[in-house]
């Protein structure tokens, strides 16, 4: 018999509508695959083994119902970023200031896959309140990249990524602030879509940067991925935030590159990169060329001021957000004589080195005296950013670009250097900023076997052009189907 969870969520949903294995069987296998693994790539912070279980058989009854049947993820098994909640799970966002949480509801993202019939294997390890690009900032231990142990696997979804890559679950959901779906999917070998700003509902999201938070999805190819997209998409009440637009069933019929006029920002191949990371974007580009595409060099000429506005930004929206956690409402509490002492002490010992920063450098952008400064400065730059995008896509449909200057870096190697953790999503930060979808698909590896990512950037709510390219893509290449020996 096949090995259940060598298949992709297509071939799941095939085996389980022919009859061939039960929900019950593929999550078993997925959960007896996390036991004799998970302790070496540690993607989850916690396995949800009894639920998921009692999910899949109750899946497996409801397939013999014609409701059941309707259900597009019925039976599927796939994993959750820590930040976002599920009703009954631990929701610790990788802090050991939410340890013990347990949230009484479900993120409207989840929720729309549990209502699809997906099953829920567990929640995956993330950096502290998504906080990082390796995993390495989670209160719980690193992530370990399944391509090679000794590194990262990116972040900061780097749990959903290596779960994934691991072939846990066929998808997992995470979240992209300023790269971190993309990262992690270059990193790890994997799709990683980051959706437009307001497509998917942040309610149930732990809020990090409220005007920056994108929830995505990871899995093994864009038609996986495009399924969770158009499921979890869409307008939610319960987000004033989320867009009122029709979300795309995508077809993958048709020729989806022919005729595409796809941009190369030269502003995304800087000195500093790693060379085999520009030559494979540049293979794969030329590929999308032979596909029909015509290829132009563009300029995105403000893209040198978008790591600076972004951690500007990106902490100012932190520290307010996190101000909530103050050991009075949530997690865990450090007793002391008074209240000032009980936030202080709960505050300066549950929060980790890179959150304390983030608070710190936001606090002190948002103070009076500062705040034009900073933080409106950063917010003008902001807007040559998104307008640099809106003029680009004037003239081309699509941008092709790397995702991350570099394949995965050995763990420790920036963990005491900030600034080069921050220069990790130079090239993911810039669609953050503009609000803009984006996706990162493997197209080679390096001479380490370590996987290179290639970053789509398209225009606000085209996720489906972007689906659909990457999916052509992997219509006429073969990396996305390479899997880590672990
Ligand atoms: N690495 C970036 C940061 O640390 C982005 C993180 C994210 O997208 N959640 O802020």
């Amino acid at each position: 018999m096949t090995d259940l969870t060598s298949l992709t969520l297509t071939e799941m949903q095939n085996g389980l509508n022919k009859g061939e294995f039960s929900s019950r069987e593929l999550v078993k296998a997925a959960l007896e695959r996390v036991e004799s693994s998970g302790v070496k790539t540690h993607a989850f912070l916690h396995v949800a083994k009894e639920s998921a279980l009692k999910q899949a058989d109750d899946a497996d009854k409801q397939r013999t119902t014609n409701d059941g049947r309707q259900k597009p993820l019925l039976g599927i098994p796939v994993a959750i970023k820590d930040v976002l909640t599920v009703e009954g799970l631990p929701c610790t966002c990788g802090s050991k200031i939410l340890e013990g949480y347990i949230p009484p509801f479900t993120a409207t993202s989840v929720k729309r896959l549990r209502d699809a019939g997906a099953v829920i294997v567990g929640k995956t390890n993330t950096d502290e309140f998504a906080m990082g690009s390796s995993t390495e900032h989670s209160a719980y231990g690193v992530t370990k990249n399944p391509w090679d142990l000794t590194r990262v696997p990116g972040g900061s979804s780097g749990g959903s990524a290596a779960a994934v890559a691991a072939r846990y679950v066929p998808a997992a959901l995470g979240t992209d602030t300023g790269g971190s779906v993309r990262q992690p999917a270059s990193l790890c070998g994997i799709t990683g879509l980051k959706t437009t700003y307001g497509r998917v509902s942040r309610y149930g999201l732990v809020a990090f940067g409220s005007s920056l938070d994108t929830v995505g999805a990871l899995g093994r190819t864009a038609q996986d991925v495009a399924q969770i997209f158009s499921i979890m998409a869409g307008r939610d009440p319960l987000d004033a935030t989320s867009a009122d637009q029709p979300v795309p069933q995508i077809q993958f019929d048709g020729d989806a590159v022919r005729g595409l006029k796809i941009g190369v920002p030269k502003e995304y191949f800087i000195k500093g990169i790693q060379p085999e990371v520009e030559e494979k974007t540049r293979a794969a580009i030329q590929q999308l060329k032979d596909l029909g595409a015509e290829i132009r060099e563009i300029s995105l000429p403000h893209t040198e001021y978008a790591l600076p506005v972004y951690y500007i930004i990106a902490p100012a929206e932190a520290s307010a957000n996190l101000a909530r956690y103050d050991g009075i409402r949530y997690g865990p509490r450090v007793d002391a004589d008074n209240l000032w002492d009980v936030f202080f002490k709960t505050r300066g010992s549950k929060f980790g080195p890179e959150v304390t920063r983030r608070i710190m450098i936001g606090t002190y952008a948002l103070s009076a005296g500062y705040y034009d400064a900073y933080y409106g400065q950063a917010q003008k730059v902001r807007t040559l950013i998104k307008r640099d995008f809106e003029a680009a896509f004037r003239e081309v449909d699509l941008i092709a670009a790397p995702t991350a200057p570099e394949t995965a870096f050995k763990i420790g190697e920036h963990i005491n250097d900030p600034i080069a953790m921050y220069l990790e999503d130079v090239f993911t930060l810039p669609a953050n900023l503009a609000g803009v979808p984006g996706i990162s698909v493997n197209c080679g590896f390096d001479k380490n076997n370590l996987p290179v990512g290639l970053q789509l950037i398209g225009p606000h709510f085209r996720e489906d052009l972007l689906l659909r390219v990457a999916h052509a893509y992997q219509q006429v290449t073969d990396w996305h189907k390479k899997a880590p020996s672990l």
